[in-house]
């Protein structure tokens, strides 16, 4: 049978339309505009990561339509029962093996089963890269952020740290200054990489200070964030420094495992995708989300490409049929 209606069909005999892999807003957003394209999209949510990046924070105020804000994990539990209401199938398993190529494609996973559709939607997201300290984790959305776009303005008049050399890094700092008293850019080395007219930025900016050759060695506080511990990476020596916002700025790699042999990535490793569109290097799949940008990396940017990439694997299918 074909077009993933109900079936009786045993699981490996159906081809589904479409098959969604991730449930981050990128996903799920996907997983809505397919189901209310009547294409009864599966999504391969993940297991342990399910929902997405946005699980890991608290407040989101940045995504439109919430004028007091709203907590990460509640938004994406609404955009869950959202595409769930539309008859969206979301599975809490991890794919292990795409096939792309092909009219058919297969998707294997964890438990080795193997489910087929004619057109996936890859929204796999990015990771940001982590300092690895024990209590990084446990203060993310309490002090410790990876995304000065999304936090700096809980950060009005406080004294905060950058983690980082390279352009993303500064591009934070400079853009936290407008709200802190204070921000330290801590870097492992006694330059940056990032671009020059990146550094003249910071350089020239007053609220700006540079902790060379130094490394965050530990997170303090209970709640919330209230000081780094610092390592000079020459004397050895440590030091606290009294801050309440750590933006990591080490980062991120888009999760493209599963698809960076069968599929053209860019220089930044996210998935080429066409011009505005999430058509990719093979008929029939489809990229959303972060795992095709390296720039705006926002949960509303996402949103809108699961969109684009939905109404693109409407037109294929429509064409193929
Ligand atoms: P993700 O949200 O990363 O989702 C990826 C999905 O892929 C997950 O569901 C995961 O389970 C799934 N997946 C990956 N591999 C597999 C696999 N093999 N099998 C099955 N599923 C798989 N943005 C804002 O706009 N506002 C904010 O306030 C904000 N705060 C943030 C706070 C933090 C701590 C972080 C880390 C990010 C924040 N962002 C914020 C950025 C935002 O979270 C991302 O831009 C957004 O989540 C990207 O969406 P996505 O759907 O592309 O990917």
């Amino acid at each position: 049978p074909r077009g993933g209606e109900p079936t009786s069909a045993p699981e490996d005999e159906v081809v589904h339309e479409v098959i969604v892999v991730g449930s981050g807003p990128a996903g799920y957003t996907a997983a809505i505009y397919a189901a209310r394209a009547n294409l009864h999209p599966v999504v391969f949510a993940g297991s342990v990561t399910a929902g997405g990046e946005l699980m890991n924070t608290t407040e989101v105020e940045n995504y439109p339509g919430f004028i007091d804000g709203i907590q990460g994990p509640e938004l994406m539990s609404n955009m869950q029962q959202q595409a769930e209401r539309f008859g969206a199938d979301i599975r809490y398993e991890d794919v292990v093996a795409l096939e792309l190529e092909g009219e058919v494609k297969t998707v294997t996973l964890e438990d080795g089963s193997v489910h087929r559709a004619h057109a996936v939607i890859i929204a796999t997201g990015s990771a940001y890269r982590e300092l690895g300290l024990p209590d990084e984790k446990r203060l993310s959305g309490h002090g410790v952020s990876w995304c000065a776009t999304c936090d700096g303005f809980f950060f009005k008049e406080q004294q905060i740290a950058v983690v980082g050399g390279g352009d993303s890094a500064l591009e934070e700092a400079t853009f936290l200054s407008r709200f802190a008293s204070k921000v330290t850019i801590i870097h492992r080395r006694d330059s940056f990489r990032a671009s020059e007219i990146m550094q003249q930025r910071a350089f020239e900016d007053p609220k700006i200070e540079v902790l060379w050759n130094a490394e965050v060695v530990a997170i303090n506080g209970e709640e919330k964030v209230r000081s780094v511990t610092v390592r000079d990476t020459e004397s050895r020596e440590t030091s606290e420094l009294p801050v309440t916002g750590l933006f990591v700025a080490i980062g991120s790699d888009p999760r493209t495992a599963l698809v960076a042999d069968q599929l053209e990535l860019t220089v930044d490793g996210t998935i080429q995708v066409d011009g505005r569109s999430s058509t990719t290097s093979l008929a029939g799949v489809f990229a959303a989300g972060d795992v095709v940008d390296a720039t705006y990396r926002q949960a509303i940017t996402a949103a809108g490409s699961g969109c684009v990439a939905a109404v693109d694997a409407e037109h294929y299918l429509a064409a193929l049929h």
